[in-house]
């Protein structure tokens, strides 16, 4: 193969690329029974023999685009998914042709330098302390491996104990606190790192799912605390401000999930849902959620950097000591790509106002999908503060029923949730493509949806 093939493969995919972009708004969200029966066209043996990459891309296209979720478009309100902001993209599509591997300055100058400046920009963004440690990692699962894997040093360091040459084999023992409706994820970090899935203090939460401060144990010896900035289902906040007090005195290590709900720091309106949250030891969130960068991008960002230094050291013969900032020193991956090109990009086209005015966009638009299906006779089963909505239509066949509905009506989609023993409808508005109108599209099929029920 010789390297010009490249430009005419990369022309058809731009080209493809632009054809779906241009249809997303007005097609199908969740694919037809017809798109996901294509699917099955991939299905042939390793081929013996090259395919011209034009082929390969043109397969693609066929039978691939129609077959993605409508997740870049308007009217996805599943999971908590963010879009993809149009400078976010091109630097994706521009830093793909680099193929650059962000390991190292000597690997990719370009690389080091936009994550070290995003860094900069995210920490001064969201009101955290200037000078924390930042890793680009996959997402917030990773991201809680990472700051968990610091935390783990630093607290068993506090007592003499290094568990990053010694293992946990023989260590002391570390006590973990989480909210009871911490997210699946950190217990996976936890299970990862070597503490456990169950091997925790579980807190109570309220209604709304925010930890209950009364509820907490008395902490003593090496103690991490998580706590959850955004809950996946109501959007509330653990309160951070009293729970940081109670932990620091302790002498523990607060660790914050705030994979979407703390982008509210970036929004003034919102900010003060996250009060406390800058006085935590370290942070997960991710950037492919409510920055709206493509997908894989997570932040973990530590303000003890020798801790997450310690958790992250390598050494081989060929790296070489420097005075710059080397990604490879925080990040669990040595070969990766560069995210931080993306989260510059978004940064850069947004600014300051135009993060602000992303998050409160979404939170506007979520209450205002939670007002048209209050005034359609349907429950609201959380108090609406960012951008969750979650609700129900009755009994839980009737919801069931209805969220099947959605899905086939192709208008919009969310998915199913469990809300304090309530089967529910989860809605999350997380992108920047939404407007207005794509609300009340929305509501226009849900009324049609539960009328033909
Ligand atoms: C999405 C989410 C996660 C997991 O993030 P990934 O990027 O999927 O790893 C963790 N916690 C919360 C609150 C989330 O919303």
């Amino acid at each position: 193969m010789k390297f010009r093939q490249t430009l005419p493969a990369v022309e058809r995919a731009a080209h493809f690329a632009k054809q779906y972009l241009e249809r997303l708004p007005e097609r199908r969200v969740f694919p037809d029974a017809a798109a996901l029966k294509g699917l099955a066209e991939f299905e042939e043996p390793l081929p013996e023999s090259p395919t011209d990459p034009l082929n390969v891309i043109d397969m693609l296209h066929t039978y691939g685009s129609p077959a993605t979720v409508a997740t870049a478009g308007p009217r996805y309100f599943g999971f908590v998914t963010g879009g993809a902001l149009p400078a976010a993209l091109g630097a994706n599509v521009l830093a793909a042709a680099w193929d650059q591997s962000a390991f190292s300055h000597t690997a990719s100058p370009v690389a080091a330098k936009l994550e070290e400046i995003a860094l900069g920009w995210l920490l001064e963004l969201l009101h955290l302390p200037r000078g924390c440690a930042g890793a680009f990692v996959t997402g917030t699962t990773m991201a809680h491996v990472t700051a968990l894997a610091a935390a783990r040093s630093k607290v068993l360091a506090d007592v003499g104990y290094d568990v990053d040459d010694r293992g946990l084999v023989g260590a002391p023992p570390i006590t973990v606190v989480v909210g009871e409706e911490a997210h699946a994820t950190l217990f996976k970090a936890l299970a990862i790192i070597g503490l456990g899935r169950k091997q925790v203090i579980s807190v109570p939460v309220d209604l709304q799912g925010r930890m209950r401060p009364v509820g907490f144990p008395t902490l003593d010896g090496p103690t991490i605390v998580c706590i959850q900035a955004g809950n996946v289902n109501s959007g509330a906040f653990d309160p951070a401000e009293e729970i940081c007090e109670i932990a620091h005195d302790a002498g523990a290590w607060v660790h914050a999930d705030g994979a979407f709900g703390l982008w509210a720091l970036a929004a003034p309106g919102r900010r003060r849902l996250a009060a406390g949250y800058h006085k935590c030891d370290s942070w997960a969130l991710d950037a492919h959620k409510w920055l709206n960068v493509p997908y894989d991008s997570g932040l973990a960002l530590v303000r003890h950097v020798q801790a997450l230094k310690n958790a992250m050291r390598i050494g081989a013969a060929y790296l070489l000591d420097s005075d710059q900032r080397e990604p490879f020193h925080f990040t669990p991956e040595s070969s990766r790509r560069a995210r931080g090109v993306e989260i510059w990009a978004a940064l850069k086209s947004l600014g300051r106002d135009g993060v602000a005015d992303l998050v409160e966009r979404c939170c506007e638009y979520a209450a205002l999908f939670a007002g048209g299906l209050k005034d359609a006779g349907f429950e609201v089963l959380n108090d609406v503060v960012l951008n969750q909505v979650v609700v129900s239509f009755g009994s839980e066949e009737k919801t069931a029923r209805v969220i099947r509905a959605i899905e086939e009506d192709g208008a919009f989609w969310a998915g199913g949730t469990n809300w304090q023993g309530r089967a529910a409808l989860r809605i999350s508005v997380s992108s920047w493509a939404t407007e207005r109108s794509d609300i009340k599209r929305s509501l226009e099929a849900l009324a049609r949806i539960a009328k033909a029920d």
